[in-house]
């Protein structure tokens, strides 16, 4: 199924339990941060996002394709983005006009 847009950005809360317990911060999440070793995604509020500081190897700004199915961690753009929206590939082939046709 094509895609029509790119999707909306999804809802995360801040996980963090300040007692080590239920109940969740819930804060509306600002920063989202990757574990690589387990490949787990932290997602926190500012008020938390030390403790993501602490745990992530990599913390950035919350952005419309964090978290995401399929999305890519960019390390030059410190950023998660969808591999299908990839702004670099359509930029290419404009600029390279030949590549686009190089299969017909
Ligand atoms: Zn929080
Ligand atoms: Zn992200």
């Amino acid at each position: 199924m094509p895609r029509i847009g790119p999707p909306a950005k999804q809802a995360w809360t801040c996980a963090h339990m300040p007692d080590l317990q239920p109940p969740e911060c819930g804060e509306p999440a600002n920063w989202h941060g990757i574990h690589w070793g387990q490949f787990v995604s932290l997602y926190s509020c500012d008020e938390h996002v030390w403790k993501v500081r602490e745990l992530a190897d990599v913390v950035h700004p919350l952005g419309s394709a964090c978290g995401l199915p399929g999305s890519v961690y960019d390390d030059e753009l410190e950023t998660c983005l969808l591999p299908d929206t990839d702004p670099s590939l359509d930029a290419l082939l404009a600029a390279e006009p030949e590549l686009a046709g190089a299969s017909r």
